[in-house]
């Protein structure tokens, strides 16, 4: 039980002046992660799909976009150079390539661990258990599968083919296989309610899961959903007079806000569509009680195709240890300093890296002096 009711969490979505909202959650980061925020490297190894979700720019359908898929080579030399520096972290992420084999990831994923007990977490949707099991013991140590919204008629619209209960069935295995597991929602999808999303932030507490995405939806104008069954028909809380003027990237920041009051140890990263549909996402991602980054380092001549949604900043093919000093040079400007841990979840798993690897202890155990 969260101790929250829906038309609590209703209520405090729909404050007429968030600023309340979000210094409470700004309170509860400072007090449980301190100042810190953990950069994570988000490696976008491939934007093939064999999935056709309405609202994404990978989906099977996309004729136009170019695809790529991110030999073993490339993968493991970026997530070294990433490693070495100074991200603790790294995220490979990726379409669900139905072509392929789940040993080709299982290879990397050992490879990568032979060199760093770094954590290392996979986005890859939704595959077999036993692929799980599989990147599980060659060292992966999480993985995100957002469930994007706890509306099933909406999921199931929006995901042909797929339903909720399957999506929460891939995040029960995960958790059972000791993946610290995460997820999220999006907010503005056309015909979302209030009322749906205090029921998203009811299932993510319910989830009780490491970390969890919340960020805006884009409309991608090669989706279905941007065409003409979505795009001019916005979220259904625009009709409240209260609400009508709340974008969706508004909305998201107050979401994000309730997710931390209600889950002082969740993982949240300040997303990068938060960025994309607001002046100083980041930033104001931060001051809402996010305590992540995720920092592409995918190769420009990729991550520029890994289109899911427009207004993505292309990559510039920065080294990854000049990028990392960047982050930290801006956050630190926030009042904000880099952590020098894993960054686990509190109920993190025992790793399968040797005894040098991330102690996973919790709040933050990071070794700068004054954080928090
Ligand atoms: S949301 Fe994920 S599964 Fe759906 S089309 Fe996009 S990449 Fe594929």
């Amino acid at each position: 039980m969260s101790g929250w009711t829906k038309k609590e969490i209703v209520e405090r979505l729909r404050e007429p002046e968030p600023a309340s909202l979000f210094a409470e959650a700004a309170a509860v980061r400072l007090a449980v992660h301190g100042r810190c925020v953990h950069l994570r490297a988000l490696l976008e190894i491939g934007n093939i799909c064999r999935a056709n979700c309405l609202y994404c720019g990978l989906r099977r359908c996309n004729a136009s976009l170019e695809r790529y898929s991110l030999d073993a080579d490339t993968i493991v030399e970026t997530a070294f150079r990433a490693v070495k520096g100074g991200f603790r972290t790294v995220v490979m992420q990726a379409g669900e390539d139905g072509g392929k084999r789940p040993d080709f990831m299982r290879d990397i994923v050992a490879s990568i661990r032979n060199f760093t007990d770094a954590a290392i977490t996979l986005s890859f949707g939704e595959w077999p258990e036993d692929a799980y099991g599989m990147w599980r013991q060659a060292g992966a140590d999480r993985y995100l599968l957002r469930f994007e919204t706890s509306n099933r008629q909406l999921y199931s619209r929006l995901r042909p083919g797929r339903t909720l209960g399957q999506r929460l069935s891939c995040l029960e295995f995960l958790r059972k296989s000791g993946y610290q597991v995460g997820t999220g929602f999006m907010v503005g999808l056309p015909g979302q309610t209030v009322d749906d999303l205090a029921q998203d932030l009811l299932l993510l507490h319910a989830l009780d899961p490491a970390m969890a995405g919340i960020g805006p939806y884009i409309p991608h104008p090669r989706t279905p959903l941007a065409g003409k069954y979505g795009f001019r028909k916005g979220p259904d809380w625009r009709e409240d007079p209260v609400l009508k003027d709340c974008e969706a990237a508004d909305m998201s920041l107050r979401c994000l806000a309730m997710a931390r009051i209600m889950n002082p140890f969740l993982h949240l990263p300040a997303t990068t569509a938060l960025e994309v549909a607001l002046d100083n996402g980041y930033g104001r991602g931060l001051s809402a009680g996010a305590n992540v980054l995720m920092v592409d380092v995918t190769p420009s001549r990729y991550n520029r195709a890994y289109d899911i949604y427009p207004g993505r900043e292309p990559g510039k093919d920065e080294d990854p240890a000049e990028l990392w000093k960047r982050c930290s040079s801006a956050l630190s400007a926030l009042g904000y300093a880099v952590s020098d841990s894993r960054g686990d979840g509190k109920k993190a798993a025992p790793s399968l890296v040797p005894e040098s690897a991330g102690t996973g202890n919790y709040p933050c155990s990071c070794s700068i002096a004054d954080c928090g």
